[in-house]
């Protein structure tokens, strides 16, 4: 067992569950995404089921979504009612997000019937549906039962590799699987003409800003061709968790903006594959963030280049924090992150 299995655990315990609706959804709304070579809307919908397997076992040090979880008494019926009541506030966007805060092909989670009822109802009204999961559920029957909606509709699927390098993923993150394990799902998503979307996690814990922008930059080289698209996910501090727990003891501190901007930069001149980047909490204190002076600029920036793909300008921006972004980068492996915001005031 990982070393941050029981802290994991430990933490989880601390959170008093909340009484949630069954029937329905965690949450859905409508936002503006890149289709091909085309901005179009999306909508996203997070179905409320008993929560990923592995964060039921063991648990990632970063994540929190645990708390949207609904208890075990949640039936197939109440998920196939929330379903409804999402759909009923669909108008025909041409991209469908169709999310646990799980893995989708977990029948534990979802019953395989239903996910075969979900895409009945839903591959003829979208142009794309995505979905997430964990590699040990991508498996031949999920394929199988994917591949018939292919006529009708293109598919993506999700799988958070996080990081490909195996040391940090699981020392770091405790993912629970290896880099192998997401290529064998990966290849197989590519050989049925199913999208492969690799999730990035910019700046795990332990690692300094700059280890932070060279392993996500490491990760895109390595992924770069059995992605169809690479979507990054800068940190964000969620409640019980490993993370928020260093966050708190200022040993932990969300990536720069500025990093994220240097990864998007030079990714785009590794690949051609299309990049994303969805930041939670942007310009907060829990999530990605440079100084309140330029937070909006840099975020609204990066949304647009998500969007456009167009990296062009990016070296034209600056502010008088990008000078600590710097310094921090060139000395952090002394002041590990968090002195800087300390000192600044910002936390
Ligand atoms: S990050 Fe994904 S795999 Fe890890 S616990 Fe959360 S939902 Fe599960
Ligand atoms: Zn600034």
């Amino acid at each position: 067992m990982s070393l941050l299995t029981p802290f994991c655990q430990q933490l989880k315990q601390q959170y008093i569950p909340k009484q949630r609706s069954t029937t329905h959804p965690v949450r859905c709304w409508s936002e503006t995404d890149r289709h091909h070579t085309s901005i179009v809307d999306a909508f996203v919908i997070i179905l409320r089921t008993t929560g990923c397997s592995w964060s039921h076992t063991d648990g990632c040090s970063m994540c929190g979504y645990f708390t949207d979880s609904a208890p075990d008494s949640l039936t197939t019926k109440d998920i196939e009612t929330q379903v409804h009541q999402a759909m009923q506030r669909y108008h025909g966007e041409p991209v469908l997000k169709i999310f646990t805060s799980g893995s989708f092909f977990d029948t534990k989670e979802i019953s395989r019937s239903l996910q075969q009822k979900i895409l009945s109802l839903c591959a003829t009204q979208a142009k794309k549906i995505v979905f997430e999961s964990r590699p040990e559920y991508i498996t031949k029957a999920s394929i199988d039962l994917l591949t018939p909606f292919l006529k009708k509709t293109e598919i993506e699927v999700g799988i958070g590799l996080e990081t490909a390098n195996d040391l940090i993923r699981e020392h770091a993150i405790n993912k629970g699987f290896s880099y192998d394990d997401y290529l064998t799902a990966a290849t197989s998503l590519q050989n049925n003409n199913i999208g492969v979307k690799t999730y990035v996690f910019v700046k795990p814990l332990f690692l300094t800003e700059k280890d932070a922008i060279n392993d996500a930059l490491n990760t895109v080289e390595t992924v770069k061709n059995i992605s169809t698209t690479i979507s990054f996910n800068p940190a964000n501090i969620q409640r019980h968790t490993v993370m928020e727990y260093f966050w708190r003891r200022q040993y932990y501190r969300p990536p720069w903006l500025w990093s994220i901007l240097e990864i998007l930069s030079e990714s785009k001149q590794k690949t051609t594959t299309r990049l994303q980047c969805d930041i939670v909490g942007g310009g907060s204190h829990r999530g990605a963030h440079n100084c309140p002076a330029c937070d909006k600029e840099i975020l609204e920036k990066i949304r647009t280049l998500s969007l456009t793909q167009h990296t062009d300008k990016i070296s034209s921006l600056s502010c008088n924090c990008k000078k600590i972004w710097t310094a921090q980068c060139n000395t952090e492996k002394l002041t590990f992150g968090s002195i800087i915001d300390y000192q600044q005031g910002y936390q």
